[in-house]
């Protein structure tokens, strides 16, 4: 073959696969803007940010040439949520200074609405601390908001561990009953999904980088409205792509969608946690689904919900599974994957060498990710129901000790890096196509 032609084909290769990676690139971002959007008000019960976000990614499945599991019939599999509580008013002065939520503080979804002036009693944690003698105190004087200061709570920390604990759980317990807290702990400031109905009483967490603690203030304004939802139905949106060698065993790839949601007018982009992970999941299921070459392996995709209120989603497929579990020989956990700077963690790495060494010599001949941690077991996400079923099931994150914004109102898609993602997606798809 003369040069000319071999530049000519090369160029026409290479610029084919230009075109192809622009066109993935461009249809991750056009995904990752909507599911941050303030359409899907972050994903949870509040505006039913959730259920949009659900018929979004059912929708993609559908648009993508992603089958419907036929054991299941429907992109969905549903169940019911007990209960949940959605703050849908929150306000707060300090001595008639108004705090903004999200920068100044934020409210943890505990079951109480209420409205008024209260005193306010400063408790500072010192290494002395006793959980029963706060307690003591605080059942005298139930009438009031207790301050409780963290900033001195290392001393105790390195003195006396379980005392720490206790106290660090104090705002959670039911054993105390003051009308509400207001906590100042720099390690504290983040917001759960998680709802607290046994907790009657407000918590006002501070946010330690704008909290200015010589103020002192002897009064706290609040007007609180929680409203509970009973019986809300939650789906995990699931897809299927045929294997070709091993039709009857599965490969699991997953990825949460759900979101801390909304408080009062702030919604929660939550790009990182785990628009990111969705996005990737919706991606390898186009990409499998579009290409000639498929997996030997059958590849079911999970979208899950209420992973944020304690792994739901995840639990209730791997307690109801269209397959027989033993079917699925691997899972794979994507949450949080919009970053990489610092390389990628892999949970469950050292229960499963096997898995964690295929990854680890396709990285070493292809360089995707800059670093990989083998990491231990940890219930942390939904590969965790998998796992205590005896599938092997791993957990990827992405690595980036300069992207702080987890569970805020920062992880948004404007800021995140997403530096790793391509390599990340690279590496996963690798792993499946040589399954
Ligand atoms: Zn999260």
């Amino acid at each position: 073959m003369n040069n000319i032609f071999k530049y000519l084909i090369l160029f026409t290769l290479s610029f084919t696969l230009y075109l192809l990676n622009a066109q993935d690139v461009e249809y991750a971002r056009q995904v990752f803007k909507k599911l941050t959007s303030t359409e899907f008000a972050g994903r949870s019960l509040a505006d039913s940010g959730i259920y949009k976000a659900a018929d979004f990614i059912e929708n993609e499945f559908k648009n993508n040439g992603i089958s419907v599991f036929s054991q299941l019939n429907s992109y969905k599999q549903c169940f019911s949520l007990p209960q949940s509580l959605i703050i849908e008013n929150a306000k707060v002065k300090l001595d008639n200074k108004e705090l903004i939520l999200g920068h100044d503080y934020l409210p943890l979804p505990t079951s109480k609405t209420l409205k008024g002036e209260f005193n306010i009693k400063y408790i500072a944690i010192n290494k002395n601390s006793k959980n029963k003698k706060i307690l003591k105190a605080i059942s005298k004087d139930p009438t009031d908001f207790y301050f409780l200061d963290f900033t001195d709570a290392y001393l105790l920390k390195a003195k006396d561990i379980e005392e720490y604990n206790t106290l660090k759980s104090l705002y959670y317990s039911t054993k105390s009953i003051p009308l509400g807290y207001i906590v100042l702990d720099s390690s504290s400031f983040f917001y759960t999904a998680k709802s607290f109905f046994n907790i009657n009483y407000p918590v006002i967490m501070l946010n330690t980088n704008t909290y200015d603690n010589s103020l002192k203030p002897q009064k706290v304004y609040i007007d609180y409205k929680v409203k509970t939802v009973s019986n809300a139905e939650l789906c995990n949106i699931v897809g299927y792509i045929p294997g070709i060698k091993y039709p009857d065993s599965f490969i699991v790839i997953g990825a949460h969608y759900d979101h801390l949601g909304k408080i009062a007018d702030k919604h929660f982009p939550g790009a990182n946690d785990n628009a990111s992970g969705t996005v990737m999941l919706l991606d390898l299921a186009k990409k499998l689904a579009t290409e000639d070459e498929k997996p030997n392996y059958s590849i079911i995709f999970i979208s899950f919900a209420g992973e944020e209120i304690g792994l739901l989603g995840s639990k209730y497929f791997t307690t109801n599974p269209p397959v027989d579990l033993k079917n699925i020989k691997l899972m794979i956990n994507l949450d949080m994957v919009g970053t990489g700077k610092d390389g990628i963690s892999v949970v469950n790495a050292k229960k499963n060498p096997s898995i964690y060494n295929k990854l680890k010599l396709i990285n070493e001949e292809k360089n995707y990710v800059v670093d990989m941690i083998e990491g231990g077991a940890s219930c942390s996400s939904d590969h965790c129901p998998f796992d205590q079923r005896g599938v092997p099931a791993i957990f990827i994150f992405s690595r980036d000790k300069d992207y702080r914004y987890y569970h805020v109102m920062e992880d948004d898609y404007e800021i995140l890096p997403l530096d790793g993602y391509e390599g990340i997606f690279k590496l996963i798809y690798d792993l499946i196509m040589n399954y």
